[in-house]
């Protein structure tokens, strides 16, 4: 038996699209348990709140028992330490992403050498999805179905009318 590897899988899931769930569903298959820690990330001034995150996350993962989902607001590596986990799960779309990934492992590893960085490919469909023009497309009033969870779908929906 191989031993029991916690993965924490941090980002802004400014919301959580198909694409973070796809590499959440395929980390299930690798590790004991996956914690999606959701970001605070107040500088990048989200359209959701934390709390609202984290709930549009556990949603999404209600029935999936190895998924835990935990909001955070310090350093990455300190938070890592205090759930226990050995590897910081991170996605790669394309080559763009690879600089500030490559520059965030560095660091990372600097500050906390035991904990390993693995970066993980979604499915081709999701390739090109962010949460960025998830956003954009639902605030234009395109459909979104295909990109997020129903109920991610229903709280841009209500998120777009309070605005408007
Ligand atoms: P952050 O602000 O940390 O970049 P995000 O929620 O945008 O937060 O992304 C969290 C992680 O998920 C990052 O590693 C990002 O590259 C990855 N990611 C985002 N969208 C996708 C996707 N469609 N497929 C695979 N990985 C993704």
């Amino acid at each position: 038996m191989p031993t029991p590897v916690t993965a924490i899988y941090p980002g802004t899931f400014d919301p959580i699209t198909n694409g973070h769930t796809d590499l959440i569903h395929r980390a299930t298959r690798l590790f004991s348990r996956v914690i999606v820690a959701v970001a605070a990330n107040p500088g990048k001034d989200p359209m959701f709140s934390a709390a609202e995150r984290v709930e549009l996350a556990r949603l999404v993962f209600a029935d999936v028992e190895k998924v835990e989902v935990v909001g955070f607001n310090n350093l990455l590596v300190d938070f890592a330490a205090q759930q226990n986990a050995g590897v910081i799960l991170r996605g790669l779309r394309a080559v763009s992403d690879f600089e500030f990934e490559f520059q965030l492992a560095g660091m990372n590893r600097k500050l906390a050498p035991a904990l390993e960085t693995l970066f993980m490919v979604p499915a081709e469909p999701y390739a090109y999805l962010s949460s960025k023009i998830v956003r954009e497309i639902a605030s234009l009033g395109g459909n979104v179905a295909d990109f997020v969870h129903p109920k991610v779908k229903a709280a841009l929906a209500d998120r777009l009318a309070l605005k408007s």
